[in-house]
């Protein structure tokens, strides 16, 4: 058996054993309802504030903004559904783009069956939006717009701050997806101009199933789940408290060498791209080339399938995505590479690349190497290629 070899941190991450420790206790001692009045609940809802109160500090938001929820779609589903039903009769209308992940997408879609109208700006072939077509698509009847910092597939960053002010001036709810941005770019929602923030902790070394939501006070938005009366009676349901613990050790951790984390990510990212752009011919780097998460590097390699890339790559040990997590298993060419522009056949060579605390730059070489002799190797089989050669 090969090494395993991950290279797909934007799908997720390992639980760092630190966070594991701090949360075991939460399981097994101190299991207490976070809601119960005796000591080992109210140790549970300490435990609560103090996470609450580190997710807040990341963000430069206060504790009572934070709310916990399920996981990154949760918080997602909170934000657009929970504003769109408490404003409704202020307006109908949202603003979104055509590259948000599915938690963003087919929420805005469930909304459009109950009478929200949606715009989907269009985004150009660096992933980027216009500034100049979000103020346009902006009416009267406008409550949110919701733009992702950072693309789960490309990994390009949005003009967030220039956003936050465009919603501000109009005073329109701004959200942000900042799923794949948390733990790789310092975010100050206040200077940013954000309302609301969805976060995931299986993206930054936390748990999977967990997420938290930061809503800005005054922002009016209504609980998408009815029951108890949990987080302020927003989220209704018992506190995962092992989990909250997680996503709060998580994120203090991240926070503790941010720097020199993201460092690390963009060496290996360049080098990656580096190395392949001298070795591999006919390919083609995706998302914007600085405005980028420090660990992505999605490169489609001409005349080939990225699945038969995948399962190449899979039989070397090496982990890596085809597209985004949740879209990889359909054979449908990524919804955002199609809207940066790129013919069904490029976009169905795409390789992404996310790297993590894990990765070194033998990895990185041992992956180009494998890479050099699978694209090669994929090509030689390939009619399409086989005809560009002889017409060449
Ligand atoms: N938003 C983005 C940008 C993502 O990348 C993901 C997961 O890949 C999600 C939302 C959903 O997060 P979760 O898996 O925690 O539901």
């Amino acid at each position: 058996m090969e090494k395993i070899r991950y290279f797909d941190h934007a799908a997720t991450t390992s639980t760092k054993e630190e966070v594991l420790k701090e949360m075991i206790p939460y399981f097994t001692l101190n299991y207490g309802n976070a809601s119960s009045i005796y000591s080992i609940g109210r140790k549970s809802k300490k435990a609560v504030e103090d996470s609450r109160d580190k997710i807040a500090k990341a963000i430069n938001a206060d504790s009572k903004e934070i709310y916990f929820t399920a996981c990154g779609s949760e918080s997602d589903n909170l934000a657009i559904k929970g504003v769109a039903y408490a404003n409704k009769e202020r307006g109908n209308h949202i603003i979104t783009t055509k590259i948000e992940h599915p938690a963003v997408l087919n929420t805005c879609k469930k909304l459009e069956t109950q009478g929200f109208i949606v715009t989907y700006l269009n985004v150009n072939e660096d992933g980027l939006i216009s500034l100049k077509e979000l103020e346009e698509a902006i009416t009267d009847k406008t409550i949110l717009i919701s733009i992702m910092f950072a693309n789960n597939e490309i990994g390009t960053i949005q003009p967030i701050k220039e956003i936050g002010e465009i919603a501000k001036t109009h005073k329109i709810y701004f959200h942000t997806d900042a799923v794949q941005a948390i733990g790789n770019i310092r975010i100050d929602v206040k200077e940013l101009n954000i309302d609301l923030l969805s976060m995931s902790a299986h993206k930054f070394y936390g748990p999977k199933g967990m997420g938290a939501l930061y809503v800005k006070t005054g922002i009016k938005f209504e609980k998408i789940q009815d029951g108890g009366h949990q987080e302020r009676n927003k989220r209704a349901g018992t506190e995962n408290v092992a989990g909250i613990v997680g996503i709060g050790k998580a994120i203090e951790l991240a926070y503790e060498n941010f720097d020199e984390y993201n460092e690390k990510l963009t060496e290996l990212r360049d080098y990656y791209i580096s190395q392949v752009e001298e070795k591999i011919p006919y390919i083609k780097i995706n998302g914007h080339r600085q405005k980028r998460l420090p660990g992505n590097a999605n490169i489609s390699f001409k005349f080939i399938e990225g699945e038969g890339l995948l399962l190449n790559l899979d039989m070397k040990g090496i982990c890596a995505s085809s597209g985004s997590a949740c879209t990889s298993g359909s054979l449908d060419p990524s919804h955002v590479l199609l809207a940066i522009g790129l013919p069904h056949e490029i976009a169905h060579g795409s390789l992404r690349i996310t790297f993590g605390d894990d990765n070194t730059k033998e990895d990185v070489d041992f992956l180009v190497n494998t890479l050099v002799e699978v694209v090669e190797r994929l090509r030689n089989m390939s009619p399409l290629y086989e005809d560009f050669i002889k017409n060449r």
